[in-house]
């Protein structure tokens, strides 16, 4: 993947250090797009439930979250997402940029979604579309 391709996705989907895109792939069979994200080793990050800063990876969990579609075509983020542990809370799941905490859909395709059911269209409807995770 060259730089340009992961700095254009990157800009896409807000990334920010310590998230890092480290491939891309497409499936042409499947036209899904699938677009792997990870860390920097040794990054600190915050304690999802008191904020406090600097707490150490303990583990992580590989996660998907599907995304908006880029070109027409099922996109779905995979990464490790980071426990930490807290000196207060123990280890707890960390939230990642993209997602609310124990969502499978991005923020984006959340928010992209209550657009199409505010403007009238039914979760049946919604769920029918060809987007659906
Ligand atoms: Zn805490």
């Amino acid at each position: 993947m060259d730089i340009q391709t992961q700095q254009l996705f990157s800009m896409a989907l807000g990334l920010a250090l310590p998230w890092t895109i480290t491939e891309i792939k497409f499936f042409g069979t499947d036209q899904q797009l699938d677009i792997l994200i990870d860390f920097n080793l040794g990054s600190p990050f915050l304690c999802p439930d008191c904020n406090k800063p600097g707490c150490k990876v303990h583990d992580t969990e590989e996660r998907t979250w599907r995304h908006l579609d880029f070109f027409q075509h099922k996109t779905v983020l995979h990464a490790r997402q980071p426990r930490v542990k807290c000196s207060k809370h123990g280890v707890k799941t960390t939230t990642v940029p993209w997602a609310r905490r124990g969502s499978g859909f991005t923020q984006l395709m959340e928010s992209y979604i209550v657009l199409l059911v505010q403007n009238g269209m039914t979760a049946h409807q919604v769920w029918n579309t060809n987007w659906r995770a």
